[in-house]
């Protein structure tokens, strides 16, 4: 029986959170809270239209492909379901410059030093290369499939009303 890190009552085996305050009993627990907490991002699919959904589909796929989240912006100004998806592609867009910014930095201090340099920095492009490529597919398939809904991380920041 382990006891819980935060009131000290007993937690019994295999519980997730405690009983009696709902701290979570383990670290796997507490990362799977905040696993949660990441994908947990709202959707808005039932506050657009149906129509409008269906018709500005590939204003939404467009939103996530660099900076042709400018296309539903000026192309459908006035479809809340291309508007959604016009934000998120900036949000990601601008997420990658961030990021292209910090990994160029520290790719660059890691060029310094040879051969474990090099290995460093083909694993920080890739790494880059990926987190940038995944956000895209699954703003993509959002849009594709008709979701209004937020990307895990960065899709709760809202530039475009
Ligand atoms: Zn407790």
């Amino acid at each position: 029986m382990a006891l819980c890190k935060k009131c000290g009552a007993e937690v019994p085996e295999g519980a997730n959170v405690c009983p009696a305050c709902g701290e979570p009993a383990s670290v796997s627990a507490q990362a799977q809270n905040i696993a949660q907490d990441i994908m947990n991002t709202a959707d808005i699919t039932a506050e657009c239209d149906p129509s409008d959904i269906e018709q500005n589909k590939v204003m939404g796929i467009l939103a996530y492909i660099w900076f042709l989240f400018l296309v539903p912006l000026f192309a459908a100004p006035n479809s809340k379901f291309a508007r959604f998806h016009a934000n998120q592609g900036l949000v990601l867009f601008l997420a990658d410059i961030a990021l292209g910014i910090v990994f160029g930095i520290l790719m660059f201090i890691f060029g310094l030093i040879p051969i474990v340099g090099l290995i460093i920095n083909s694993i920080l492009g890739l790494a880059l290369s990926a987190f940038c490529l995944v956000f895209m597919i699954l703003g993509i398939v959002n849009a594709a499939t008709g979701k209004a809904k937020e990307l895990p991380l960065i899709g709760k920041i809202h530039i475009i009303k």
